[in-house]
């Protein structure tokens, strides 16, 4: 017989949740705008809208932050974080952020020289697409086409097109290109892993034609725990290993440390060994973020991420949060329900597009999922398909997404596999009503990311 195995933790200290009753849930869902974004907190009995900050922290991690040295400059608990960071990645140069965005915000207007220019990536994520437009330029996505098919299994769902990315550089001429992102994982279509080949290769183009790569880094750890598990020849090798080799294709990176750096807040820049890009990173990071041995974070806050760096290359940690990740996807798939697959590292994405064939993309139909499965058992979930995407910047056109996703995102060591049950149990219960649910239409649209603030009522 087969022994199963567990959490790689035992829990020291609870925080109580609640379901709300089904009369409060219409209320409060109606009052929100029908957007899950806008609602309580309190009101959501599991909260899977994001896996940003929202995890739990270790007793290391809260014992290292007493320790936090909370001097202006030149605190020892920055040391201690670059010391860690410039291990797991290689970088000569660390520069803290308040979080992922405070990283773009610094590292793409430096990249986007001229109005019009392009930045490439196999998927951008929403706050990255906003900060190169804010920029000035455009984003492009060429992820390979197997991403677009749900059912089709393949171990590297978040590879580049190669033939695509050549292409596209071709097409708007190189020095047009001010930047390559290698999202990893790629959020966007999943949570899917970019192969360490896949990164050479882009890499290679990128050296051919002179344009600078950098990583979106976020969840660096768990495209490392899938390159050890899925492409041949590295086995054997630790996660740290395969990091290291990863970030070394790299120009440099910006990292959300809300994500696999295992605390509630913070971000990284690292620059590999451009002196000129570090000094242009330090000074705009003053202004925007705070001096550069601080970065937006307090001397604690830089030491639950130095240890959470650590832990989250821990091989024990990243495999019993991946399997906890398929854990619930196999549930939804043993039932019908259609998912990206295989599932990612953070999340199992829902395909709405099959689930719900009668709701048109500019009605939203994984919103008007996502709605549903609060309604049946307060879960929160977030949709990831044209409501995320939003308008054309040109001609203000309602953009039609590849894909109509219902992303239910997975905290890091936060709730357990008998929580992935309950959600099991209400996405297949929305599932087999899914004929009967109804498009969104606008209330109140905001201009910039307007999924976290926007209103809706259901089209009924
Ligand atoms: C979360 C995330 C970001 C932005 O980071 P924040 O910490 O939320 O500002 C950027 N890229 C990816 C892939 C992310 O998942």
């Amino acid at each position: 017989m087969k022994i199963r195995t567990a959490e790689p933790f035992k829990i020291k200290m609870v925080e109580p949740i609640h379901l709300i009753s089904e009369a409060d849930r219409n209320l409060r869902l109606k009052e929100a705008g029908y957007n899950p974004f806008s609602l309580r907190a309190e009101d959501v009995y599991i909260d899977l809208l994001t896996d940003s900050g929202t995890g739990a922290m270790s007793d290391h991690q809260w014992s290292a932050m007493m320790m936090g040295d909370e001097s202006y400059a030149g605190s020892r608990s920055f040391y201690r974080l670059e010391s860690v960071a410039k291990e797991i990645t290689g970088c000569k140069y660390i520069i803290p952020t308040h979080q992922g965005r405070g990283a773009e915000q610094i590292m793409l207007p430096i990249f986007v020289k001229n109005p019009g220019d392009y930045v490439i990536s196999n998927m951008h994520f929403d706050t990255t697409k906003a900060h190169v437009e804010l920029a000035g330029a455009r984003a492009i996505n060429v992820i390979d086409a197997k991403a677009f098919d749900t059912d089709i299994y393949d171990d590297f769902k978040g590879n580049f097109d190669i033939a695509l990315l050549k292409a596209t550089i071709e097409e708007k001429g190189a020095n047009q290109v001010a930047l390559i992102i290698v999202t990893v994982t790629c959020n966007s279509a999943g949570g899917q892993p970019v192969s360490m080949a896949n990164i050479k290769a882009v890499k290679k183009i990128a050296d051919e034609y002179g344009i600078k790569v950098m990583l979106d880094a976020a969840r660096y750890a768990e495209n490392a725990y899938f390159i050890k598990m899925r492409e041949a020849g590295y086995q054997d090798k630790t996660i740290k290993e395969i990091c290291k080799e990863m970030f070394a294709l790299s120009d440099g990176f910006m990292m959300s440390a809300k994500k696999d750096g295992l605390v509630n807040m913070g971000g990284l820049i690292g620059i590999r060994e451009d002196e000129v890009l570090y000094t242009n990173a330090r000074s705009l990071c003053v202004p925007l973020e705070g001096f550069p041995t601080y970065g937006g974070l307090s001397g604690r806050d830089m030491e639950a991420l130095a240890v959470g760096l650590e832990e989250g290359t821990n091989y024990e940690y990243l495999d019993y949060r991946i399997t906890q990740v398929a854990y619930l996807g196999d549930q939804l798939r043993a039932a019908g329900v259609p998912i990206q697959h295989p599932t990612g590292g953070h999340a199992v994405f829902v395909d709405c597009k099959k689930i719900c064939p009668h709701i048109p993309y500019h009605a939203f139909p994984a919103q008007a999922v996502c709605n549903e499965v609060y309604l049946i058992a307060g879960i929160r979930a977030v949709e990831i398909g044209s409501f995320l995407l939003g308008r054309d910047p040109d001609t203000e056109e309602q953009l039609e997404s590849p894909f109509e996703f219902m992303r239910l995102t997975i905290p890091r060591r936060t709730y357990t596999n008998r929580h992935m049950d309950v959600v099991a149990d209400a996405v297949i219960a929305t599932y087999q009503k899914a004929d009967g649910l109804a498009g969104l239409s606008f209330e109140y649209e905001p201009k910039v990311l307007r999924h976290f603030t926007a209103r809706l009522k259901p089209m009924i």
